[in-house]
């Protein structure tokens, strides 16, 4: 087939490195001029190592991220929110904290080995069914089918009428990413509360894509409506704050003198009528962003990717695709929704629950086994999962997984 993806962030390089790599003849379109390595920390589950392995990209990836072995959030007064550890669940597992722009580069370096024609400075605005039109009124293709990988905002999605809802999150967070280079925050996603209006965390970043140096990411919770009011008092009343709230975070904070090093992150909640259309499927954040509280984005949308590429290479149809991602995108979309609300929301009740119940519940095997397959990004429905070791996606074992038909 001669294939369109528009943007190449996560999931749609994942498509498009994946389809050509069964022959197909692929076309990425990016509106940015010339793509870099930049965004924020990200948390890699094992299902997007899952992918990643099958593209042959874990090795580089890993080289370049931190592993991470135990999410720890407490209260400022001490008291455990969070104590999981992704052992618990399946022996050798780990999450992955990594730059987002080290996952991009890793991807898009294996575009050019793979023959994608990556055509930079072109913004999609709308498919026709068999040409993607550009903002400059031009047409390219005809293509047989094209994958909209354009995020959280997309264009796209808007114009194929797809969406049943896309709204912004009344929170988001600041980040900064600094050097580590003791790698004090190693191993670790630490995380601090007070009720459900103050959250900071850290995660190790692994390397930086462009200097090397050990990283670590900084996110401090915040209201929407809050941001002018934190630009205006400056970076020394928050740091001050922030200090209070996390005193261990001091060798992070030290290193942000100008306001320009801490930057502001909107989050969408993104729900489609259907993910496909006449030719078009939509993957990744263009079809279901959501907060990134569980640490799952970019992980979905490399799953989007692999089980876009496995249907059609078993020549199925995008109806195929749909039903195969319904599952595990609708488990997501509604732990997000339940989730969130007890680490980022107005009013003190859902806090105060939260402090009472997640730390006994953690020490619980039932419910840590079913928090640690949700943050591996495993959970399908209540109980099932879908693969998150490498030799299941294809190996004999893998039709026993839910996402399979
Ligand atoms: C602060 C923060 C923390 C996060 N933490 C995590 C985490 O811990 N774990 C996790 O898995 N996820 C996390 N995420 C989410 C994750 O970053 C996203 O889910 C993921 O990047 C989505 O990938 P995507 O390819 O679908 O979209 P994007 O990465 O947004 O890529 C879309 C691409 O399309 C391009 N584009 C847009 N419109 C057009 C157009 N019209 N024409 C052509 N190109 C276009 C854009 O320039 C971009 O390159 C986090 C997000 C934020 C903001």
């Amino acid at each position: 087939m001669n294939v369109c993806v528009v943007g190449c962030g996560t999931s749609g390089p994942a498509a498009a490195l994946l389809l050509a790599r069964q022959g197909h003849a692929v076309t990425i379109f990016e509106r940015v001029e010339d793509p870099g390595p930049v965004g924020a920390g990200i948390l890699l589950q094992p299902t997007g190592m899952t992918v990643l392995a099958d593209l042959g990209l874990l090795d580089p990836v890993l080289a370049m991220g931190a592993r991470v072995d135990h999410l720890d959030g407490r209260t400022t007064g001490g008291r455990k929110v969070l104590d999981l550890r992704y052992s618990d669940w399946r022996p050798g597992l780990f999450g992955l904290g990594l730059h987002r722009g080290a996952l991009f580069q890793a991807l898009f370096d294996a575009l050019e080995s793979t023959g994608v024609d990556v055509q930079c400075g072109v913004e999609i605005t709308s498919w026709d069914g068999r040409h993607a039109l550009d903002a400059n009124g031009t047409k390219h293709g005809p293509f047989e089918l094209c994958i909209v990988g354009d995020g959280a905002r997309s264009l796209l999605r808007g114009a194929g009428r797809v969406e049943k809802r896309a709204r912004r999150y009344p929170w988001g967070a600041l980040w900064a990413i600094v050097p580590d280079p003791n790698d004090d925050f190693g191993g670790v996603l630490k995380q601090e509360y007070e009720g459900t209006q103050v959250m900071l965390g850290t995660l190790p970043t692994g390397r930086s894509p462009t200097t090397e140096d050990r990283l670590v990411s900084l996110f401090w919770s915040m209201h929407t409506d809050a941001v002018d009011a934190w630009r205006a008092k400056g970076l020394r009343a928050w740091k001050d704050e922030a200090l209070r709230v996390s005193p261990r975070s001091a060798p992070i904070l030290d290193q942000l003198v100008d306001i320009e090093q801490v930057t502001w992150a909107e989050y969408y909640d993104v729900v489609l009528t259907s993910p496909i259309g006449d030719r078009v499927v939509y993957i990744g954040d263009a079809a279901h962003a959501m907060s990134p509280q569980l640490g799952q984005g970019a992980n979905l949308g490399l799953y989007d990717a692999w089980v876009l590429a496995d249907v059609l290479g078993k020549g199925g149809t995008l109806a195929d695709y749909a039903e195969r991602r319904w599952w595990h995108t609708f488990t997501y979309q509604w732990l997000n929704r339940i989730v969130t609300p007890f680490f980022q929301a107005d009013g003190e009740l859902l806090g105060a629950l939260r402090d009472a119940c997640f730390g006994p519940l953690c020490t619980l095997p039932f419910f840590r086994g079913q928090m640690l397959g949700a943050l591996a990004g495993a959970k399908v429905r209540l109980f099932d999962e879908v693969p998150t070791d490498p030799p299941l996606l294809g190996g004999p074992t893998a039709s026993r997984h839910p996402d399979r038909p």
